[in-house]
């Protein structure tokens, strides 16, 4: 049978940036890529809110969403692939507590030159129409909402169309000699011995033996190296080989909400922070609940990544639930921004976040010969260049990938035995 150099599972955002980037180094390999899915980048990579951020304390996740962005920012400016991508920024609404925690954050990281800008509630209040002063407000108090004290707004942050990117790295992979198939569904990883002794159900303990390629309902695929990008699927390949990850599936939901009347059109199109002349991507105070702007189809949409009690779950097709907007998000929202009052989503999805439950950052390790790329935890889509990078040089055994723009990042720092990320601070 045919050897593949590498057979991917997953064309997902970051097993389609892997594999460009394998075979962008390594021309003569041949690399296959196979998806269930009858397209590429229809798993958590469809239903994402497609934001990025380059302001972190952890340079870990500085450098990898960084150099990401200043690879799509090339793209687009430079080679005219429209990813359409928008610097709308993030704006952090604050309240008092959890301003004073980040200002000594926000200060250091200004030292190393990261730009933020700080606003007043006045100035909020005037210039989104928000409601900063929730005190009096009885059903405001029950949930325990906090009045919003200050804004932070980072300018290096905004909105890229997830599909673009994909489509990108699919076509250059392909125009590089990579192949991929669709509808093929990995069934389980095969397991081979160095030197066969042909007796039942071999390997055994004491033979020494490796991942050979991958079973799947369309037949056996054999490759040298097998790399596992499944995002939140990863944990039932290696949970079978009781391989530990440290990856868990958890459901996300994304609710949108048309600019319907001039209030929220005002606020969709608010001209006062950006130069993409709409609403920045904005994160409510304490319970972190994100409008993300949609200025094309004059939408918003709207999420929250709920903890307890949210159950770590595969599930093939998640569905957002009615109740969570209804109950959740819309009784919250609407005590800041009195704008949405009675309004209801007009569409709504949900995906699935891998999230690597140690450090929340990406996991990319090698044992007998299974490459893992994953755990990307609800920010694959602006790390996912270095990722591909980073499992590409990991696959031709290098010590160090160079990363767009240059930077040097060791690889076994995101590995699972010599791992060395740092925590992040700037979780407002
Ligand atoms: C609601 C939501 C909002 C998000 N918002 C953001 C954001 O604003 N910014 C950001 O950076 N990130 C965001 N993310 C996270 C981002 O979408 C993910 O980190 C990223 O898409 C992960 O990419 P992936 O390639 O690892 O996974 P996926 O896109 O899920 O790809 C995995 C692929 O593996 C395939 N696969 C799985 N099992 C098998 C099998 N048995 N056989 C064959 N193929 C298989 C799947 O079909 C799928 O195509 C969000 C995610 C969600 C759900």
């Amino acid at each position: 049978m045919d050897e593949y150099d590498a057979v991917i599972i997953g064309a997902g955002i970051i097993g389609l940036s892997t594999a460009y980037h394998i075979k962008r180094k390594n021309p003569a390999a041949r690399i296959l890529v196979v998806d269930k899915f009858n397209a590429a980048g229809q798993g958590s990579t469809a239903k994402s809110a497609s934001a990025f951020r380059c302001l972190f304390s952890s340079y870990t996740n500085y450098v990898l969403a960084d150099s990401s962005v200043e690879f799509y920012k090339h793209l687009q400016e430079n080679l005219k692939i429209d990813l359409k991508l928008q610097w709308t920024g993030y704006l952090w609404l604050l309240d008092e507590e959890n301003w004073g925690n980040i200002l000594p954050v926000l200060e250091s990281l200004s030292e190393k030159g990261l730009k933020y800008k700080e606003y007043d509630k006045e100035d909020l209040a005037k210039k989104l129409c928000v409601n900063t002063y929730l005190a009096d407000d009885e059903e405001a108090r029950l949930m325990g909402l906090k009045d919003v004290y200050k804004g932070v707004f980072i300018p290096k942050a905004g909105i890229v169309d997830a599909a673009c990117l994909v489509e990108f790295y699919e076509k250059e992979f392909l125009r590089l000699g990579g192949e991929i198939r669709f509808g093929v569904k990995a069934e389980n990883l095969i397991i081979e011995p160095y030197e066969p002794l042909g007796i039942p159900d071999e390997p055994y303990f004491w033979q020494e033996s490796r991942i050979a390629g991958v079973k799947t309902d369309k037949g056996v695929i054999k490759a040298r190296k097998t790399i596992l990008a499944a995002g939140a699927w990863i944990p039932q390949f290696l949970d079978a080989l009781g391989i530990e990850c440290f990856i868990k599936p958890k459901k996300r939901q994304i609710f949108c909400i048309p600019a319907k009347n001039e209030a929220l059109k005002k606020l969709l199109f608010t001209k006062e922070f950006n130069s993409a002349g709409c609403l920045p991507f904005t994160i409510l105070p304490n319970y972190q609940i994100l409008i993300r702007p949609f200025p094309d189809e004059e939408v918003f949409w709207l999420g929250y990544a709920d903890e307890f009690p949210r159950a770590f779950k595969l599930e093939e097709d998640p569905q957002p639930e009615k109740n969570f907007y209804q109950y959740a998000i819309y009784q919250v929202l609407v005590k800041y921004f009195p704008q949405f009052k009675d309004c209801r989503p007009t569409s709504a999805f949900a995906g699935l976040y891998g999230i690597n439950t140690l450090d929340g950052q990406p996991i990319i390790f090698e044992e007998k010969d299974l490459i893992v790329v994953g755990g990307a935890s609800g920010s694959g889509i602006m790390k996912a260049d270095a990722i591909g990078r980073i499992a590409a040089a990991l696959y031709n055994s290098e010590e160090y990938a160079l990363l767009y723009g240059d930077r040097k990042f060791k690889v076994s720092d995101l590995s699972l035995k010599n791992r060395r990320v740092e925590q992040e601070k700037l979780i407002i």
